[in-house]
Formats: C-alpha cells, sequence, structure tokens
C-alpha cells in the first residue's frame, strides 16, 4: 500500500459538537469534500437552530442536537416542516448520546467553553478518536481527561493551530512525557499577538468588543477572539500542550510571530529546528486530524513564498499580556488553578462582551479570582465542575464590585 493512499479507509462516521460555530463550519466545508471518506452522525447546535437546518439539509445527519431549551420546540417543528428525518435531541443528555453512540467513529469537539467539557469526555470514556478544539475541557480537567483517554483507547488528535503543528513536527515515536528522550530540547509555541500588539499600553483600558474581536489573521468565534487579544488564549494553549504531549513548564517557550504563518515548532538538541507552516486557516488541522494518518486535500490556498511577508518573532511584554502569565503561573500551580482561571476568564469575557467590564479589567478579574481560591484537589470530575462553579459566583462577584467601585468613584 503506497503511504499516502486513501484506498483502506472506510466510511467514517462523524459527530460534530458545536456545528454551527467556526471550527464547526469549517469541519463541514472539509468533510463536504470528501463524501467518500466522512458521513454525518450528529451536529449540535446551541441556539442557531436556523444555521443547523441549514447544515443538515447538506449533510443529512441521523440526530440534531439543540442545547439551549428555548429553541427545542421550535427546532423540532422546523425540522418537521422541512421534511427533514433526523432525530431532534435536546440538552446535555443528547449531546452525550451522540459524542458516545457506539455508531460513531470520529467526534469532533468544538463547543466553546466548559459547556464542552462532558460531551467530549463522552466520546473520550467512549474510546472514539476525537478531535480536540475545546482546548477548555483540557484546561479544567487535563490529568483526569488523559487518563480517560489512556484507560478507553481514544486517540485525541489536536484541532487548536499550534498544537497540530507540534503534534507535526514530533517524531512519530515520540514517547509522551520524555522531550530528551526524543532528543528535543524545546517547543516553540507561536502567537500572533493578536490586534492589540502595538497599540499603546495606555489605550487598552478603552478598547472596545469589536475592535478585541476583529483578529488581524484567524477568524474565529468571539469568546476565542478576545483571548487572543489578551493572550490568554495563549496561556490555555500553554497548559494544553503540557496535557498533550506530557510537558514540564520549562519545556516551553511562547514566540510572538504576527504573521501566523509559521504554527508553532520543535526545537532539537542537534540545533535542528521543525516547523510546520501553512496559511492561517483551520481547514489545515481539521482536515489533517480528519484524515490522519493519511493527507486530504482541505480547499485552504497552497503558500505562496513569493507573497509572504518577512517573518519576525518577539517575545511577548508582561505588562501587555499579563493573562498570559497568569495562566503559566496557574499551570505550576496546578489542575484546581488552571479550572479556577478558565471559569473566571470565561465570566470576564462574557462581561467585557456585554460592556460590563473594560479590556484590562479582563485580567484583573481573573487575578483576583486566583488569588481569593485557595488550593485544592481535584480527583473527580465533580470536583472539577463544583470548583468551576465556585469560581464563576466569585468571578460574578468580583465584577459586580468593580462596577460599585467605579460608580462610587463617580459619584
Ligand atoms: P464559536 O463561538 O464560533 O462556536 C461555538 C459552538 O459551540 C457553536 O456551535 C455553539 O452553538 C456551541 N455552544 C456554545 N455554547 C454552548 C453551550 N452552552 N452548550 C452547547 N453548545 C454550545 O467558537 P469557535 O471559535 O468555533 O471555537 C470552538 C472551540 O474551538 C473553542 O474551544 C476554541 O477555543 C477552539 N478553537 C477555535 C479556533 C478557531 O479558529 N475558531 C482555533 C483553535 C481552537
Ligand atoms: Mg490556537
Amino acid at each position: 500500500m503506497p503511504p499516502f493512499s486513501n484506498q483502506q479507509q472506510k466510511l467514517q462516521k462523524i459527530t460534530i459538537l458545536g456545528a454551527t460555530g467556526s471550527i464547526g463550519q469549517s469541519t463541514i466545508d472539509v468533510i463536504s469534500r470528501h463524501p467518500e471518506l466522512f458521513s454525518v452522525y450528529a451536529l449540535t447546535a446551541n441556539s442557531n437552530i436556523e444555521l443547523l437546518l441549514t447544515q443538515a439539509k447538506l449533510c443529512h445527519p441521523e440526530y440534531v442536537v439543540v442545547s439551549d431549551k428555548r429553541y427545542f420546540t421550535q427546532a423540532k417543528e422546523m425540522f418537521t416542516r422541512e421534511g427533514l428525518k433526523c432525530e431532534v435531541l435536546l440538552g446535555i443528555e443528547g449531546l452525550i448520546q451522540v459524542a458516545g453512540s457506539g455508531d460513531v467513529d470520529l467526534v469532533m469537539a468544538a463547543i466553546v467553553g466548559a459547556a464542552g467539557l462532558l460531551p467530549t469526555l463522552a466520546a473520550v470514556n467512549a474510546g472514539k478518536k476525537v478531535l480536540l478544539a475545546n482546548k477548555e475541557s483540557l484546561v479544567m480537567s487535563g490529568d483526569l481527561f488523559i487518563q480517560a483517554a489512556n484507560e478507553n483507547n481514544a486517540q485525541i488528535l489536536p484541532i487548536d493551530s499550534e498544537h497540530n503543528a507540534i503534534f507535526q513536527c514530533l517524531p512519530s515515536d515520540y514517547q509522551y512525557g520524555n522531550i530528551v528522550a526524543s532528543g528535543i530540547s524545546k517547543i516553540l509555541l507561536t502567537g500572533s499577538g493578536g490586534p492589540f500588539l502595538n497599540r499603546p499600553i495606555s489605550e487598552l483600558p478603552t478598547v472596545t468588543p469589536q475592535q478585541a474581536c476583529a483578529h488581524p489573521n484567524w477568524d474565529m468565534g468571539q469568546k476565542i477572539s478576545v483571548d487572543s487579544a489578551t493572550m490568554m488564549n495563549k496561556g490555555l494553549e500553554f497548559i494544553e500542550a503540557r496535557y498533550l504531549f506530557g510537558l514540564k513548564p520549562e519545556d516551553i517557550q511562547v514566540v510572538l510571530h504576527p504573521q501566523s504563518i509559521i504554527h508553532s515548532m520543535v526545537q532539537y538538541v542537534d540545533g535542528s529546528v521543525i516547523s510546520q507552516m501553512g496559511n492561517p486557516d483551520m481547514r489545515t488541522p481539521i482536515a489533517h486530524a480528519l484524515a490522519y494518518p493519511e493527507r486530504i486535500e482541505s480547499g485552504v490556498k497552497p503558500l505562496d513564498f513569493n507573497t509572504v511577508a518577512n517573518f519576525s518573532f518577539t517575545e511577548p511584554e508582561v505588562v501587555r499580556f499579563p493573562n498570559l502569565y497568569l495562566a503559566i503561573q496557574a499551570s505550576k500551580a496546578g489542575q484546581y488553578a488552571t479550572t479556577v482561571l478558565n471559569a473566571a476568564n470565561e465570566v470576564s469575557v462574557e462581561a467585557f462582551l456585554q460592556g460590563k467590564i473594560g479590556f484590562t479589567q479582563i485580567a484583573e478579574v481573573n487575578e483576583e479570582c486566583l488569588q481569593q481560591t485557595s488550593a485544592h484537589v481535584l480527583d473527580s470530575i465533580d470536583a472539577v465542575i463544583a470548583s468551576d462553579e465556585e469560581a464563576r459566583l466569585l468571578s460574578q462577584k468580583l465584577i459586580k464590585q468593580m462596577n460599585s467601585s467605579v460608580l462610587q468613584d463617580v459619584i
């Protein structure tokens, strides 16, 4: 069998968790190019039932899941009216059912935030090939997540472009947790620096959600776009990389590369650096993981080195990107700290998007929440969820306090 042949592939059934989001839509774009390789088992959405319907007409899934119960009845009526044969399921039970079903081969985990934890774990516990975009689930439950993957023979393939790049640059016999055995000296995690890399720091408190979401290179959902502007995204990715590849904090160096052409690199002890490059389009890592270990066409424009701008590299500034360093600290403190930070960040980013706090207050809420939480052991998913909920309540309280102290300042 030639190494790059697709001949041995059978039709793979896929569940796309978070189908209506940015990653979900890119996944549908890639699999639609390969009807001979993939068929859709289930699509899920939180509330965008119009897009879910359009996608269902294209992909003919056996199930769709609507998470927000306010849209469920309307979705059922819409799907029946349009003559679609698929069953409409509701909420977390529906997500868990379609993620863990015995009929499914692949699960794309692309729900945003902590809401993705239980459905992604359901896929892991059922021993699926899991295409992991939902980095938050790994940030919250890393040790338990990796343990569950090992116990159930689940294959985790990274979708985050940096982790997918690292995965491609590692040797095929890489031993989890042992970079020395593979002759590796450093993992170079690249990031663009987002839309505010060169903005005067004095202007950061007053930047708007619209400006924060206007990423120079990547077209993404709102939450990850804000995380990219604060570089919390790189912080979450630092934690994600530790769990995915079994790394120590000192194994990873964050490198700013504003052009987003190099998606990350692996540096070897002999001085070699292997990087993965390409145009910034998530269909590349999605196609890589879908077909792994083979290669399929993704629809991404080939990189043209005659038109690529110069590559540049710098170190992220601490004062500009406090969230990045907060995440690295949390990663060193342990699982409770990364869970608390992730929850605080989801709450503070949402408050920023709703105009309740300023951009620089995102990091203030996150830091204060971490400081006010004492160290505790998270030895079960229930404990992770309890810790997440507690941190959300604390962050909401901190945001209220901030708003009332701002009011007092005005008075
Ligand atoms: P998005 O906001 O565009 O889409 C999120 C999806 O999750 C939607 O389908 C939405 O319906 C669903 N969802 C939201 N809240 C939900 C809830 N409470 N219950 C069930 N479903 C819910 O987000 P995105 O940009 O596609 O990102 C998805 C995940 O992929 C995130 O974890 C993100 O960090 C990761 N990721 C995204 C990119 C990117 O380029 N967009 C790159 C790397 C990693
Ligand atoms: Mg990324």
